[in-house]
């Protein structure tokens, strides 16, 4: 067996199989030895029934001394229970309409159950453990849990990985010797055996941080080697100092913030410094950011370049077209937009303005990587909410000048430490204050019996000729079921709001159809905007002054915290309302948190708290390609060695051409993708 061949080679796995674990992502062997478990199931000690604690999942060895099937009733499944005994006690077990596994168990012999004890009106009980005759197969051990889909068992997944570990010894080393030994790596093959199978905690742990080691140093090393070649003997380009973007400044009709002065100056001092710019600007919702860009864009055309601004959507790209291009007018300086549902006869005229250097600032949709988009002179790429962008889209939109400036903005928090690993290749400026005047958002968390009167109050901000956004329920994930409940909600308010107008926005819909509800928002020709969590980041909608968020306990603090920077922005006050429908404890804390902080940062770090790292760092928020096993949040300490390595890796090799690291190029490209190696 060779780690190329495909999973069909297996036994067991027919075309039926085989497209099942395609969906897990699985098509090699290869492939196979990289899924690697969700969790683990320690079945080395039999627990006695009289210690099983709740929640904690254990081995029990019993006999059966009862099988009961529940009574027959029309149309149902039968459940079925069990009732077993150790020398220590007796346990119930039961199992949800499987009544048809009664046959699989015989009164008086002895059974091993693993499983997960529960209480149940002050009994323990054992809901669908998973069971073996005693001394039968798998039972003991420390056994894998996979990850499955529709069509697989676990039992098939572990039996399939046991015989592809057999070509695990084909994994030769592929890092330099003197790098293994200094960290002390285990080796990839017993890393591999042991993260499947380990034979014991330790061994798994080593297994675990070699492989977290490998990604971590692929994702480093490839971040710096990206650097080094949009850097590599190439000097930046000297925007003219003599111009000082004074008058772009005094023209803005408000005092910039001293955080906003702070960052332009490290801005415009990067843009004469002779080294290209790679800056990422951090500052949270309304906290200005455009404005420091449009400085740098003001000064990149002074300097007889042109600028050119990314936005994720549709929607932003257009408001930053319709701001940018008023604030810029009366410098005389042009200002485009190119999206991707233009029509091909204007974006014809646009493209051949920009080739001719007629558009000085171009605005867009990631449209504007296309190659058929080509600058006269571009000098300055702005990417708007960068962790919409991929490192990939970074570079691809540097490489349509000779490079250019680079400025990123995002308004998602991170604690600083994280952005710099995070950002590897990108110096970091904070916009950490808010503009003066703005007005505390009133914030009130409530729970269903004051739905209706809360409803009440939005009809007051529409009479007054308010706007407001309704964010439907989150259900478990599902966007169908998301979907549907948005238009229950919707529904419910298109019939009690009477001479307003109500509009839905679902993901599930059209890109164009969702831009064509947010402009008519936008434009106040709809007043309440019912929706599920797509509301774009950054809108813009200074006469939307409510905000209510339904089943606001399935949300995260930091969602919360940029669904209600929606509201706020103009001179009228506003408000957010959170309505839980089950409030939980944990809901409530962060109900607390929302209504005594509108500090992005604090709200973050609060979050962090409550949640743990994991679920807030997604990595794939953030433009990191995915991880399997790492965690940028949990790892840290992992990432601080792995930092070095990659460093002097990096200065050894900026490029990884050499032989020594062409096995650690091949890991970064598979990582970053294929088209990552263009840019190496
Ligand atoms: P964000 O950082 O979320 O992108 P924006 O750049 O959209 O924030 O700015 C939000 C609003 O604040 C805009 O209407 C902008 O004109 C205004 N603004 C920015 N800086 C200042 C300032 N120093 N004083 C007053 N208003 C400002
Ligand atoms: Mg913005």
């Amino acid at each position: 067996m060779q780690l190329k061949d495909p999973v069909s080679v297996l036994k067991g796995v027919g075309p039926k199989k085989q497209a099942a674990l395609k969906r897990l992502g699985i098509e090699t062997i290869g492939d196979f030895l990289m899924f690697f478990p969700r969790e683990y199931q320690d079945r080395r000690s039999i627990c006695p029934i009289s210690q099983l604690k709740q929640e904690q999942p254990v081995r029990v060895r019993a006999e059966v001394e009862l099988v009961v099937k529940d009574p027959y009733r029309r149309g149902r499944r039968q459940n079925l229970r069990l009732l077993v005994k150790d020398p220590t006690g007796k346990l119930e077990i039961v199992f949800f309409q499987a009544g048809y596994l009664a046959d699989s168990f015989k009164i008086g012999t002895v059974y091993d159950f693993y499983g997960k004890p529960t209480v149940n009106r002050g009994r323990m009980q054992m809901l669908h453990p998973d069971f073996s005759k005693q001394e039968q197969g798998e039972s003991s051990g420390i056994l894998p849990v996979y990850p499955l889909a529709a069509g697989l068992t676990q039992k098939e997944m572990r039996g399939w990985q046991k015989t592809a570990l057999s070509a695990a010894g084909e994994i030769g080393e592929y890092l330099p010797a003197d790098l293994v030994s200094r960290n002390r790596l285990c080796s990839l093959e017993y890393a591999i055996a042991n993260v499947h199978f380990p034979e014991d905690r330790k061994p798994l742990l080593q297994g675990k941080y070699r492989l977290i080691f490998d990604e971590l140093l692929a994702l480093q090393t490839g971040l710096l080697a990206a650097k080094n070649a949009s850097s590599s003997g190439k000097k930046g380009i000297v925007f003219s100092p003599g111009e000082k973007a004074e008058a772009y400044i005094m023209g803005l009709g408000y005092q910039l913030t001293s955080a906003q002065k702070r960052v332009t100056e490290e801005i415009l001092s990067d843009l004469s410094s002779g080294n290209v710019m790679n800056r990422l600007v951090q500052g949270d919702v309304g906290s200005g950011k455009t404005v420091v860009a449009e400085i740098a864009l003001y000064k990149a055309v002074k300097s007889g370049f042109q600028g050119v601004m990314m936005a994720p959507t549709e929607i932003l790209a257009k408001q930053h077209y319709s701001g940018l291009s008023k604030s810029f007018a009366s410098h005389g300086i042009k200002v485009g937009l190119l999206t991707g549902s233009m029509g091909s006869k204007e974006k014809r005229e646009t493209l051949r303005e920009l080739a001719e250097g007629r558009i000085q600032i171009l605005v867009g949709t990631h449209a504007i990587i296309q190659p058929d988009v080509v600058f006269h002179k571009l000098g300055l790429v702005v990417t708007d909410e960068q962790h919409r962008f991929g490192v990939n889209q970074r570079t691809a939109l540097s490489e349509k000048g000779e490079n250019p400036h680079v400025l990123v903005m995002t308004a998602t928090p991170i604690p600083r430490t994280l952005a710099v690993i995070l950002y590897g290749d990108l110096d970091i400026s904070i916009i950490d204050e808010l503009p003066p005047g703005r007005q505390k958002i009133t914030t009130r968390a409530i729970d269903q019996s004051q739905r209706n009167a809360c409803y009440d109050f939005v009809e007051k901000e529409l009479q007054k000729g308010r706007q407001a956004y309704v964010v439907a329920p989150l259900i478990d994930e599902s966007e169908t079921l998301d979907v549907k409940s948005a238009e229950e909600l919707y529904q419910e308010l298109s019939g009690r709001f009477k001479g307003v107008q109500t509009a839905l926005l679902h993901g599930a819909m059209k890109q164009q159809e969702k831009d064509g509800i947010m402009e008519r928002f936008y434009n106040n020709e709809i007043q309440v905007l019912v929706s599920t969590v797509v509301i774009e980041v950054g809108i813009n909608v200074p006469n939307a002054t409510v905000m209510v968020i339904e089943n606001a306990e399935r949300f995260g603090l930091a969602q919360l915290h940029q669904l209600r920077g929606r509201v706020g922005r103009g001179s009228h006050r506003s408000y957010c309302v959170l309505i839980s429908h089950n409030p939980s404890e944990i809901a409530q804390q962060r109900a607390q948190i929302m209504a005594e902080s509108q500090d992005g940062f604090y709200i973050a770090e609060q979050d962090l708290k409550l949640r743990g790292p994991g679920e807030i760092f997604g990595t794939r928020q953030h433009g990191v390609p995915d991880l399997l096993l790492a965690d940028l949040a949990k790892h840290i300490k992992i990432l601080n060695d792995v930092k070095q390595e990659a460093q002097r890796i990096t200065e050894e090799d900026p490029l990884l051409e050499s032989e020594t690291y062409s096995g650690l190029r091949r890991r970064v490209i598979k990582l970053f993708g294929e088209d990552f190696s263009l840019r190496l």
